[in-house]
């Protein structure tokens, strides 16, 4: 994913090794206008001229209007682009590792295929933006509103998405593995093929959400809300939905091998065909449910209404 087509010429300022930044024949720090460089950049973009493959590495952009900017391919590494207006922007393929994005306008933004590795998000405004095969490993998402956003196999392990919004968001086939999501609301989200593993979802809303064969080995999701959510043949051994509220939700052939569903609401699920070995049932409401065909060998039953 990472391009490598920018070769910025080395920094004029002798003993630096930064490399020049765009329209500056020194780096960032060395770059002695940098008023000038900045208005110059605005200007670029309100003329809708191209900053494709620029170098802007570390350069401070913070609170900057660059709607609908081209930056396909740039260098933004470690840039500032704090409470800046990139709404619309095409940034495919963008360098953006440890970038400052913390409330950033980037609704309706192409970042599909750039590299977010380790980028500050936290409160920004990703809604219908597009993040299809993204490098969001280990970034900041925190609050982040990634309403109907795509994220279509995304690499998001480790990032920390707590109380984000990405309802109606797709994220089908995304990588979440050991990424905090507790509180986070992924309403009518679709999550088909995505990888929750060990994944910390507690308090979530994942309402009508489509989860069709994710894996959820281990993924805690105590408390949360999954009514209606679909969840056909996933992969959910030793699940913690304990306390969860899970009415009407469709766990038909789901594994849900030594799953933790103590005291949740099952009331109308369907669960038919599901393996619920060793599963611990105690106090589940299972008011109208199905299990038919499903595997209880060793399921703690105790308590369950029927
Ligand atoms: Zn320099």
């Amino acid at each position: 994913m990472q391009q490598d087509t920018i070769q910025a010429p080395p920094c004029a300022s002798s003993g630096c090794y930064a490399n020049a930044v765009y329209s500056s024949d020194r780096c960032w720090e060395h770059t002695a206008d940098k008023a000038a460089l900045l208005g110059g950049i605005e200007a670029v973009v309100t003329k809708g001229d191209s900053l494709s493959c620029v170098s802007l590495v570390k350069v401070d952009l913070s609170g900057r209007k660059l709607a609908g900017a081209v930056l396909t391919g740039a260098n933004l590494a470690a840039a500032k682009l704090s409470g800046a207006d990139l709404s619309g922007a095409a940034l495919a393929g963008a360098d953006l590792r440890a970038a400052d994005l913390s409330g950033t306008n980037l609704q309706r933004a192409n970042l599909s295929g750039a590299n977010l590795e380790g980028a500050m998000m936290a409160q920004a405004n990703l809604s219908d933006a597009n993040l299809d095969c993204c490098n969001l490993r280990r970034a900041n998402l925190h609050k982040a509103v990634a309403k109907k956003a795509s994220f279509k196999r995304a690499e998001m392990s480790y990032s920390c998405c707590v109380e984000a919004d990405f309802s109606q968001a797709d994220l089908a086939g995304a990588c979440l593995d050991a990424a905090c999501l507790v509180g986070a609301v992924l309403v009518e989200a679709m999550l088909d093929d995505a990888i929750l593993g060990g994944s910390v979802m507690t308090g979530a809303n994942l309402e009508r959400a489509s989860l069709n064969r994710a894996n959820l080995i281990g993924t805690c999701l105590r408390g949360a809300n999954v009514c209606g959510a679909q969840f056909k043949r996933a992969r959910m051994g030793r699940i913690d939905l304990a306390d969860a509220d899970a009415r009407d939700a469709v766990m038909a052939r789901a594994i849900l091998r030594e799953a933790n569903l103590a005291w949740a609401n099952l009331a109308g699920a369907d669960l038919s065909g599901s393996v619920l070995e060793r599963a611990k049932l105690r106090g589940a409401d299972l008011t109208g449910a199905s299990i038919s065909g499903a595997n209880t060998s060793g399921a703690d039953m105790d308590g369950v209404t029927r």
